[in-house]
């Protein structure tokens, strides 16, 4: 017995077949060409159908913070600094408030799993913890959220932090993140987090190397601990863009390192875009990291959003199809194949770096299903293609409604 039907779906992976989705409850249970059923039918009209976008890095509690922040010089610094005087006013249901703000736009986007990371030190306690506890609680009907506690402005150099990160761990955040490069002691940092991170037998997602000097890289130094520790396909690096700045060369290098030691990468281009390259007045780089050249060497990879509407990243629709495009763009990634692989970063990709095992359109798994307004993956990205329509665990969580032309009437 089928609770509803999603008829005429294309689905990535599975060529031009038009096929229908038979969902039961919250899992998807047949995927077949006219599947026979009394069930409520939803009409794709053809288009692509895939199990919603997966964000592995935003920062749900600061953002929306610009009417409180005053930049001038753009750098990662000032960033830092304008939000850690911000965050001084933030209360629970200010933080509640903002993040819902921010997730709403997400699920319309088509997200239906998220990590985002929370800021956790002795100025904010665990404000922020609790008010994003409740958002995961509060929107589940919509979004897996999982909960990344990290130390922004330092860990070894600013004494309560550790033990509050231990607090959030124990009280269920989903992971630990790190930032070793606000801190006095990035090595000791790390070696902190994984102390942390094995304790609560945790996976660890770091910010790491957010600068364009690549003389000098954490990224080794969290190879060798995930080598060390064995937790190799556990750990995920966000920003890296030391690593735009290497010749092919030595990325490639780099990349099988981290294919080897099982560490992903993270790749937050409007980020990245924003705050590099401040120190040039013309010629500006670009600061972003290959991630589909890293794939290419069997690095898991995914595109995020990370900030949204504060002094890291003043933009933010939380749509990822726009993130992958800017991407794209960038990266001057622009073959069907090479767009193909950017909608893989947002997708397919992220789900491994989250090591999600039931992610996907397949018989079993649940019935999260996005139509986007778009033929196949490589157009999705190309065109920025809206969605439409979607369902978390077999029930309808958003519509966008498709635009319309009203041409004038001719004739009499
Ligand atoms: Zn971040």
């Amino acid at each position: 017995m089928l609770d509803l039907v999603l008829r005429n779906a294309r689905i990535a992976g599975r060529g031009d077949a038009i096929l229908d989705i038979g969902i039961a409850g919250e899992k998807i249970v047949e995927i077949a060409q006219a599947i026979s059923s009394d069930a409520p039918l939803e009409d794709a009209g053809g288009r692509l159908v895939m199990p919603g976008f997966v964000e592995t890095h935003i920062h749900l509690d600061k953002s929306c913070i610009l009417d409180r922040c005053e930049s001038r010089d753009g750098t990662l610094q000032e960033a830092i600094a304008q939000v850690a005087a911000a965050k001084r006013g933030f209360t629970e249901d200010d933080v509640y408030a903002r993040g819902r703000r921010t997730l709403e736009k997400a699920i319309v986007q088509g997200t239906t799993r998220m990590r985002t990371h929370v800021e956790v030190d002795p100025r904010i306690g665990l404000t922020s913890f609790a008010a994003v506890r409740r958002l995961k609680r509060d929107y589940a009907w919509a979004i897996d959220l999982e909960i990344c506690v990290f130390p922004q402005e330092g860990l070894l150099n600013d004494p309560g932090t550790e033990e509050l990160l231990v607090a959030a761990c124990e009280a269920g955040a989903d992971l630990i993140g790190g930032c070793p490069y606000t801190d006095s002691d990035p090595h000791g940092q790390i070696a902190r987090i994984f102390a942390i991170a094995r304790r609560f037998d945790l996976d660890i997602d770091f910010h790491l190397d957010f600068d364009l000097d690549a003389s000098r890289m954490d990224l080794e130094e969290v190879c060798r601990q995930t080598l060390a520790f064995r937790y190799g396909g556990r750990v995920a690096v966000g920003h890296v863009t030391k690593l735009s700045a290497l010749p092919p060369t030595q990325l490639a290098a780099m990349a099988r390192r981290l294919a080897d030691a099982g560490v992903a990468v993270t790749v937050l281009p409007a980020t990245d875009l924003f705050l590099m390259g401040r120190a040039h007045d013309h010629n500006v780089p670009r600061g972003v990291t290959p991630a589909h050249r890293l794939a290419e060497h069997g690095v898991t990879c995914s595109l995020a959003t990370n900030n949204v509407l504060n002094p890291f990243t003043p933009f933010g629709d939380c749509s990822l199809v726009r993130i992958a495009n800017l991407y794209a763009n960038i990266a001057q990634a622009g073959t069907p194949r090479e767009l193909a692989a950017c909608f893989d970063l947002v997708t397919a990709q992220p789900a491994r770096l989250m090591n999600l095992p039931d992610y996907g359109i397949a018989v079993g798994n649940p019935a999260d299903l996005v139509v986007l307004d778009a033929s196949e993956p490589a157009m999705a990205i190309a065109e920025v293609a809206q969605p439409l329509i979607g369902f978390k665990r077999g029930r309808r969580s958003f519509s966008r409604a498709a635009p319309l032309l009203f041409p004038p009437t001719t004739g009499p």
